[in-house]
């Protein structure tokens, strides 16, 4: 009978689900933290379009700008490479630091820590999103680096 083969397939599938249901209970602990994590991955992509929008602007203001006529698609990219050198240091920085921890959020790595492997606290990356390090490598670096100063 169709019937009594549907009702021992039901069976596994139950068996399976089950299992799935647990999983998923313990996944609940991260949703939180997902969750936070999708809300700093929105400011960081706000955060880099305003960063090369001014950049943008910087540049347009600058009167070599007309330096460059309407060469066509291929003299385009080469400009482009040029709009990134004449970024500032410090903003291009801080866009690498931007687009790497939005590259982490896209693949499943961000927040943890790149010295210990441990999770980074989500206080910490809400209040530091490009951080790479957790408190306590990071204040660790820093004496260290004191240290090479002095
Ligand atoms: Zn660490």
């Amino acid at each position: 009978m169709p019937a009594k083969k549907k009702t021992s397939k039901s069976t596994t599938t139950k068996k399976r689900s089950s299992r799935k249901c647990s999983e998923a209970k313990e996944n609940q602990k991260i949703t939180d933290r997902e969750k936070r994590i999708q809300e700093i991955r929105k400011k960081l992509v706000e955060e880099k379009e305003r960063l090369l929008h001014e950049a943008e602007a910087a540049l347009n203001s600058l009167p070599e700008e007309s330096a460059f006529p309407d060469l066509g698609d291929q003299a385009s990219a080469e400009i482009d490479k040029n709009f990134m050198l004449r970024l500032r240091g410090r903003e291009q920085k801080l866009l690498k630091k931007i687009e790497l921890a939005i590259e982490k959020i896209d693949n499943g790595t961000y927040g943890i820590c790149e010295v210990c492997g441990c999770e980074i606290g989500i206080q910490r990356l809400e209040a530091r999103p490009v951080t790479t390090m957790c408190i306590d490598c990071k204040t660790e670096q820093e004496e260290e680096e004191k240290l090479l100063e002095a």
